[in-house]
């Protein structure tokens, strides 16, 4: 038996599904998943000596590959002093600078330890600030596991096949209105029904979570317009995107500026961190100086923010990250397409700089009804193939790839022959 499957056996036997996140337990897929020792660059080492590409990235958070030494040795020196008080730092001043100099639109930020913390607080902070109740989000859009975001939320519930999670209260769901991605005609029908309790609109201005869908153009625009024109907060979940397709996320991308935007995976470099921010008008409304309470014992943890100034200073100082994560992913992505095409599939291939996801259906996807028409049983010979071959993807449809620094030409040369290969065997 190898080492990953004894290890399975034993985490099944003490956590629910061997996992403490679902998509990790191979569900959609089938099979044993590695256990992972260590990483170093574009590679992910597991207990029985196999190493993977890896284009998974701990989802995104380790753009510069793993175990990159500024990064690491930033950490080591902070872990020097103690690990942990419950009183103010100053590294948390640092991080929170560095984002507010960074992100135009957020004057302010408020630490926490995930996405999820992030999002259920800038909502709370939205209705706070309103005096409104309502929020709309989108079918197939992922914020989190907090109840009033579970409803179609893509990713870990669309691979499981949990339209929406057991145990939401029907009031909570109550206050979600969910409409369908790059829909114009449902956004403008919510906003003209002019629902009076609408606090706040909350998008992935990238959807990165039901596979990857990009925003139609002037989608955002219409979206910003119609908040502006109701007095409705906008919320960008930049939870993915953010510091992922520029310094200044996609709204610096798309032009856009929200009016709260929410950060967790690469702002953290690794460890648990997620931010909220804003201007200061509503960020002020945040307790201790409003009345909107939010707290957190281990929230601007010193080593976290080790960890996320060192990545962010990192990509501060070397924009030419960004190109070459540009170059690698219009590359990557168009070959990806074009070898698809030769073999007689139109299969498309959505992406955006270094994200992207090839979806295993002859119809263009811009939404969740387009995602789930996906042939899931073909994706898991596909994704299985590559992890033979020491390519590790997401086991899953429903997720991007993320392509990091550390991966080189000839490294995504290697994954096109595997890919390449596996269509010559299987199509
Ligand atoms: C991952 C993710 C979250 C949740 O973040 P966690 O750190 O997993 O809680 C929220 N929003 C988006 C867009 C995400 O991709």
């Amino acid at each position: 038996m190898s080492k990953s499957k004894g290890l399975f056996v034993r985490a099944q036997l003490c956590i629910p599904g061997g996992v403490n996140s679902p998509v990790r337990a191979f569900g959609a897929v089938g099979g044993i998943p590695p256990f992972i020792k260590r990483g170093d660059g574009a590679y992910i080492y597991d207990v029985d000596g196999n190493s993977y590409l890896d284009f998974v990235n701990s989802w995104g958070a380790m753009i510069l590959g793993h175990n990159h030494p500024i990064i690491r040795e930033n950490v080591e020196r902070v872990c020097k002093d103690g690990l942990s008080f419950g009183a103010v730092t100053e590294l948390e001043v640092e991080m929170a600078e560095l984002i507010c100099e960074l992100v135009p639109s957020i004057e302010m930020v408020r630490m926490v330890n995930s996405g999820t913390e992030a999002v259920m607080s800038a909502i709370r902070l939205a209705r706070g600030y309103t005096g409104k109740s309502k929020i709309i989000k989108f079918a197939g859009c992922y914020h989190g596991h907090s109840d009033a975001l579970l409803s179609k939320a893509g990713s870990g519930l669309m691979t499981t096949g949990i339209p929406d999670s057991a145990g939401i209260t029907p009031s909570c769901a109550h206050d979600t209105i969910t409409i369908d991605y790059n829909d114009f005609i449902q956004l403008d029908y919510v906003f003209d029904q002019s629902l009076h309790d609408l606090a706040a609109l909350i998008i992935e201005p990238v959807a990165a979570n039901m596979g990857l869908v990009l925003p139609k153009e002037g989608y955002l625009e219409r979206i910003q317009e119609q908040c502006k024109k109701h007095n409705v907060l906008l919320i960008f979940d930049e939870v993915i995107t953010g510091f992922r397709l520029g310094l200044d996320g996609a709204q610096g991308l798309f032009s856009i500026e929200p009016d709260i935007t929410t950060f967790g995976k690469i702002i953290g470099a690794g460890l648990p961190v997620g931010v909220f921010g804003g201007k200061k008008e509503i960020m002020s409304k945040m307790s201790p100086l409003g009345n909107v309470y939010q707290a957190g014992t281990l929230s601007g943890n010193p080593v976290a923010m080790a960890a996320g100034i060192a990545q962010l200073s990192y990509l501060k100082n070397h924009a030419t990250v960004y190109s070459q994560l540009e170059e690698n992913g219009n590359y990557f992505y168009g070959k990806i397409k074009q070898l698809l095409n030769s073999h007689g599939l139109s299969y498309p291939v959505n992406h955006i700089a270094s994200l992207g996801c090839a979806f295993f259906t002859n119809e263009t996807v811009e939404n969740y009804e387009g995602a789930k028409k996906s042939d899931k049983q073909a994706f898991a010979k596909y994704f299985h193939y590559l992890l033979k071959n020491g390519v590790y993807i997401a086991p899953a449809q429903f997720e991007a790839m993320f392509i990091s620094a550390a991966h080189t030409k000839d490294e995504l040369d290697r994954v096109l022959d595997c890919m390449k290969n596996f269509l010559e065997a299987e199509v």
